[in-house]
């Protein structure tokens, strides 16, 4: 019914297991994921391509004048952003993208794709996040002290997502989130064309009865 895809951000708390939501999500249903371009450094076991795009700051500046993003945003002194290519290509052909992206980021994405469902995910209470972040130990103290500052500004922005979602059970939480973008795709607002075709098409059988 519906040929474009959809457009769906997932965003949330650092250490609040964005990534492996994703990725499962990947692994569970059928999506396409945006890999983002970044100047942070790789983190260990991180790939270029395939987590990142890992590039330097002139590289990223140049994509920028290139108009290469639909959206970037600074994040806790690294840049980050969504290649536009992909993404277009990926919407026009059907698929259903998702792009895992920080708050400042996700609110551009709603002034240009006004249908893109927007999904929080959150941790069950603060407590949790923090033993989260530092379970990780991929960041050192100073870092994830900026990470939680950063969650707690990040709060004021939560009402503005569509959906909020909390990422206690993994399993629950990827059947939550696809069940939402579901959802979603069935709104009639998202099928005015096939309620258009459909009255067309019962006009002519009318018709044909009638005569
Ligand atoms: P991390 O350094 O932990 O991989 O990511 C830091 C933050 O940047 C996360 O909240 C992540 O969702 C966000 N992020 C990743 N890629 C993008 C992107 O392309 N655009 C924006 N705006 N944020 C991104």
């Amino acid at each position: 019914m519906n040929k474009k895809g959809v457009l769906i951000v997932i965003s949330g708390f650092s250490g609040v297991g964005k990534g492996t939501v994703v990725k499962n999500l990947i692994e569970k249903y059928q999506y396409s994921l945006s890999v983002s371009a970044t100047t942070r450094a790789p983190r260990s076991g991180e790939v270029d391509g395939r987590d990142y795009h890992f590039k330097t700051v002139e590289e990223f500046q140049n994509l920028i004048d290139y108009n290469g993003f639909i959206e970037w945003a600074q994040y806790v002194e690294n840049y980050y952003g969504t290649p536009r290519k992909y993404v277009e290509d990926e919407l026009e052909q059907g698929h259903n993208v998702i792009l895992e992206i920080e708050v400042q980021g996700a609110m551009h994405i709603k002034e240009q794709y006004p249908d893109a469902v927007l999904i929080f995910l959150t941790a069950p209470n603060a407590e949790t996040l923090r033993q989260r972040l530092e379970g990780r130990g991929t960041e050192d103290a100073k870092v994830i002290a900026k990470r939680l500052k950063r969650a707690y500004e990040e709060t004021d922005d939560m009402p503005q997502y569509d959906y909020l979602v909390v990422n206690d059970d993994l399993d629950i939480c990827v059947d939550e989130v696809h069940a939402v973008i579901l959802a979603e795709s069935f709104k009639t607002e998202k099928h005015k064309q096939y309620i258009k075709k459909m009255k067309e098409e019962l006009f002519e059988i009318r018709k044909e009865i009638l005569s």
